[in-house]
């Protein structure tokens, strides 16, 4: 058992189940135990790898494609750039260094990094040795300035409530304990207001997940940028509309059962865009995108010829394999999907279109 499967297991015995996202804000925030908390979690030497960790390329598109938003929206001076769950630092470090030929752009600009845990902090401060940065616990704190935002794999790793349809009711998955062993288990069917619109479109016994702690951070996005302008874009896995059980461990770049390992695995869930775009209905979003059609619109392809040139052997080869997993629809291509919000009547990012009217959520 690891140390947070003892202290949970206590928990429990004591004070009965708990729901699924505080079993998954604990593995992963703890601040003893926890597994963001305590570790580097990425690369090769890590649990799981990111688009920013595979190629350089990732970040330097984003962070043209954010530039060329900022200069389309009249370059708003001083702004906030800000990345919510920046990992190592890479991608910013990438937007840092792409950005710096952009005229007035760096003047302009401090960077605000929300981060939960202190070893990726300093990580993060490694990475950026000589740019302005403030951290952040949430994105309440963000200042009252216009918001330029990307976020990549941080709403996959903010816990999630689970629930099972049952008639017009549904069942919340909760962890309890079974031979001392945490187990998931299910409460009794109730009916939920929230979930009311899923009714519509979801059968008995099937698996809706929702992330409460995604409505405050989209909300402080929204407040931002409706009010100061600005725009945000968000990568992650997953779809439009959340369906099916998604809740996920990984250990060492392989999938595990998500209760055997507290703290010690990572554990996230499929991001629900629809949700995301919901909790800022004053903000108008483009149309779901797939990774790979939106790098390749910001021009991937030319991008990759031109680092090609000067490479040989392996360090080529590792290059195009770069490129494909990014890209490829089998690989990260297709799964993994960004959104981009804006303020209303302010123009979307490069590479984003307007929602077609299913995805308008008027
Ligand atoms: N964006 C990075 C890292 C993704 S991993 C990349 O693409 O490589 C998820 C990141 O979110 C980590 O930096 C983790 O510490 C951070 N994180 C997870 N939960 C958080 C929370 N509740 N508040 C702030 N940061 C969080």
């Amino acid at each position: 058992m690891t140390p947070l499967a003892d202290l949970l297991a206590r928990r429990i015995a004591a004070t009965g189940p708990i729901r699924l996202s505080d079993y998954m804000a604990e593995c992963l925030l703890h601040p003893d135990h926890g597994y963001y908390a305590t570790r580097d979690p990425l690369g090769r030497g890590g649990d799981f790898t990111t688009a920013p960790e595979i190629s350089q390329m990732f970040g330097e598109l984003l962070g043209l494609a954010l530039a060329q938003t900022w200069l389309d929206h009249g370059a708003p001076a001083p702004f906030a750039l800000a990345e919510p769950g920046p990992g190592r630092g890479t991608l910013m470090a990438d937007i840092w260094r792409a950005t710096r030929g952009v005229p007035g752009f760096h003047a302009a600009a401090h960077i605000h990094l929300i981060e939960a845990s202190p070893v990726l902090r300093a990580a993060q401060a490694r990475a950026l040795p000589s740019a302005p940065v403030t951290w952040h616990d949430t994105l309440d704190t963000l200042p009252d300035a216009p918001l330029f935002l990307v976020a990549n794999e941080f709403f996959d790793a903010l816990p999630i409530r689970q629930f099972t349809r049952a008639g017009a009711g549904w069942r919340e998955t909760v962890v309890g304990l079974k031979d001392g062993r945490l187990t998931p288990g299910q409460t009794d069917a109730v009916p939920l207001a929230e979930l009311a619109h899923r009714l519509a479109d979801t059968r008995d016994g099937e698996i809706v997940e929702t992330c409460p702690a995604a409505r405050p951070a989209m909300q402080a996005i929204e407040a931002r940028i409706a009010a100061r302008g600005g725009a945000a874009i968000i990568v992650d896995y997953g779809g439009w509309h959340s369906l099916g059980d998604t809740f996920q461990a990984i250990v060492n770049h392989r999938f595990a059962d998500p209760f055997a390992h507290p703290g010690q695995a990572d554990l996230t869930a499929h991001v629900d865009f629809e949700a995301l775009a919901l909790a800022a209905p004053g903000l108008t979003h483009g149309a779901l995108v797939t990774q790979g059609d939106l790098l390749q619109a910001l021009g991937i392809e030319a991008r990759a010829a031109r680092l090609a040139q000067s490479l040989t052997g392996a360090a080529l080869e590792q290059h195009l394999a770069a490129y494909r997993r990014l890209t490829d629809a089998a690989e990260m291509g297709s799964l993994f999907k960004a959104l981009a919000l804006v303020a209303p009547g302010a123009s979307l990012p490069p590479g984003f279109s307007p929602a077609p009217p299913a995805e308008a959520l008027e």
